[in-house]
């Protein structure tokens, strides 16, 4: 498992697909800050801001600075503090920037399932010992190898990535002035995958329960995730915003759901690695930008062969 992650960002280096996009306003008082792959790194989330009365609540923080930087760039421009933020779950990716926004804004209370911390002894301990091994060995890729050095630092952040605020059940609630639903699922992507809904504009923050180009398994219980995009179905949403990828109608969401569960069906059959690929790739066609197939591929080749197809990696993510 804990080779994973090491791989992903081989993967990634050599995949990326280098998209890129800016902010954007996706509806009155909600920013989107696509996250994005550059080739040799590892992915940032998409970052979502809301406007509250006292301030703005931040759904994710991404894994670089840069990334970071545009959330902090975005306060400055409207002249707001960030007051709370949400962290959809523990992978870097997401809660990457904590340390920088809280050095920023002092007064920011970070929201999450406290699974970072069995994470930070578990699956991140692991990932770190694999990147010093690396990092130990003479040769490779300087490039690479700073990127690595750079996911040490992000694990050696330790409590600064922590939640102030452990989320331990879902229900309304009122932060920052601003009433959301606030929803906590469990052991799907990972121990516990948090969800925002704005009701005042029906849009849904989705993490990483909803990722293009393709499903991300690393850390996942494949059945408890399906189940989970059930939950988020009853929702009444009408944009959802995944953990990575374009934002979707409910139309679009559906599709998603649909190739999800077909990907499983697939994974669970007989079927060749390469026919349950073609299966994604036909079933979400309308999802995947051109650029991003080859990504997908790489990704769903990787995780039908190393989790969804070996009980040994999902059973215990499952209990
Ligand atoms: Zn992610």
């Amino acid at each position: 498992m804990h080779r994973t992650l090491v791989s992903l960002a081989i993967a990634v280096a050599v995949l990326a697909s280098g998209a890129s996009a800016s902010a954007a306003a996706l509806a009155t008082g909600v920013e989107l800050l696509p996250g994005r792959f550059i080739a040799g790194e590892q992915p940032d989330g998409n970052t979502l801001v809301f406007d509250g009365a006292d301030g703005l609540v931040v759904f994710d923080t991404g894994r670089h600075v840069a990334h970071t930087r545009q959330i902090v760039d975005y306060a400055r421009s409207r002249g707001l503090p960030i007051v709370a933020i949400f962290n959809s779950h523990w992978h870097l990716d997401h809660v990457g920037g904590n340390a920088l926004l809280r050095k920023m804004f002092p007064a920011a209370r970070v929201h999450a399932s406290g699974a970072i911390e069995d994470a930070m002894r578990g699956f991140l301990a692991g990932y770190r010992a694999q990147i010093e091994q690396v990092l130990a060995t003479p040769d490779g890729d300087v490039a690479q190898k700073a990127a690595l050095r750079d996911e040490l630092a992000l694990i050696d952040a330790g409590p600064a990535l922590y939640p102030d605020e452990r989320i331990v059940k879902g229900g309304m609630t009122r932060i920052a002035g601003r009433r959301v639903q606030v929803g906590l699922e469990t052991r799907a992507v990972t121990a516990g995958d948090v969800w925002l809904f704005d009701p005042a504009t029906h849009v849904l923050a989705a993490g990483d329960l909803v990722t293009l180009p393709a499903p991300l398994f690393d850390t996942a219980c494949p059945a408890r995730w399906k189940a989970s995009l059930a939950h988020l179905d009853q929702i009444g949403f009408a944009t959802l915003v995944p953990g990575h990828g374009a934002p979707m109608t409910r139309a679009q969401f559906a599709t998603y759901r649909r190739a999800f569960d077909r990907l499983l069906s697939c994974a669970d059959s007989k079927a060749s690695k390469d026919a349950c690929i073609d299966g994604w790739l036909h079933d979400a066609d309308t999802l995947i930008p051109t650029g991003d197939v080859k990504l997908a591929r790489g990704l769903l080749g990787y995780y039908l062969e190393g989790i969804l197809r070996d009980a040994s990696k999902t059973t215990p993510l499952c209990l």
